[in-house]
């Protein structure tokens, strides 16, 4: 039956763990599209142009955000950050539902675009403060500089929280990922997604009707 695509947000301070889930999210349903971001800060060992994100300069950055190419955008530990337009509505156009790992105000200009009424937001805690430091320093990707400042910034992502239709606590990942797996079962069933639910009820109307003939 048809169905009407979801733009579903992750977001969390950085290493609660929202790029592990959306990998893992992915594995389970490979028709799940992931919004790959546009960024200027530097790839890290092992990431990939147009894999990843796609790695701009700060002109070329500024000249998509200036052609309207972007859905939102923002600047996030000083390096900028933005989700390009046209795959989204492509996917949402034919039906699939598109994977966003973006911070609290990319979430919050989603959630105010064109495309909002199709929003689904999910947020992710880390169960202490502590295990988050603990996990930016076991993905081994940051300096201690960066690390340090994304801790300081966790505190005004995590104070976004209640924007978010759901929050999880991330503390065993099997479990987290199972309920992100719920959610998404649940909200895709929505009415407000299944446009096809009217020729439906319409033919089950036509078939009361040759009943009574
Ligand atoms: P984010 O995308 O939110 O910045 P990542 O997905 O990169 O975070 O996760 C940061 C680190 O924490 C990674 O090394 C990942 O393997 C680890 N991690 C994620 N979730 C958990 C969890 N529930 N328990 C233990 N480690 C986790
Ligand atoms: P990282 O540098 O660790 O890949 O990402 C840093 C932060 O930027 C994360 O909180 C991530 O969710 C956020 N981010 C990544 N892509 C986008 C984007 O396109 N838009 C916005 N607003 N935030 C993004």
């Amino acid at each position: 039956m048809k169905r009407r695509g979801l733009l579903v947000i992750l977001s969390s301070p950085s290493g609660a763990g929202k790029s592990t889930l959306a990998r893992r999210l992915r594995a389970w349903d490979m028709s799940l599209e992931f919004s790959i971001s546009a960024t200027t800060r530097a790839p890290r060992p092992g990431e990939k142009d147009g894999r990843e994100y796609f790695f701009h300069t700060k002109k070329s950055f500024q000249a998509q955000v200036e052609s309207g190419e972007m859905l939102e955008h923002a600047e996030v530990f000083g390096n900028f950050y933005g989700s390009p337009k046209a795959p989204v509505q492509a996917a949402i156009d034919d039906g699939r539902d598109v994977l966003f790992d973006i911070d609290w105000q990319g979430g919050q200009q989603v959630r105010e675009s064109s495309l909002g009424k199709h929003t689904l937001s999910i947020f992710i805690l880390p169960p202490s403060i502590a295990e988050l430091e603990r996990r930016l320093i076991k993905r081994a990707q940051d300096n201690p500089e960066v690390i340090e400042r994304r801790m300081q910034e966790s505190r005004d992502e995590i104070s976004h929280w209640p924007e978010y239709d759901y929050v999880l606590v991330n503390d065993d990942l099997d479990a987290t990922e199972e309920k992100l797996r719920t959610i998404l079962s649940a909200e895709r069933l929505r009415r407000s997604q299944q446009p096809g639910l009217v020729d439906v009820v319409r033919n089950l109307n036509s078939e009361f009707e040759d009943r009574r003939t």
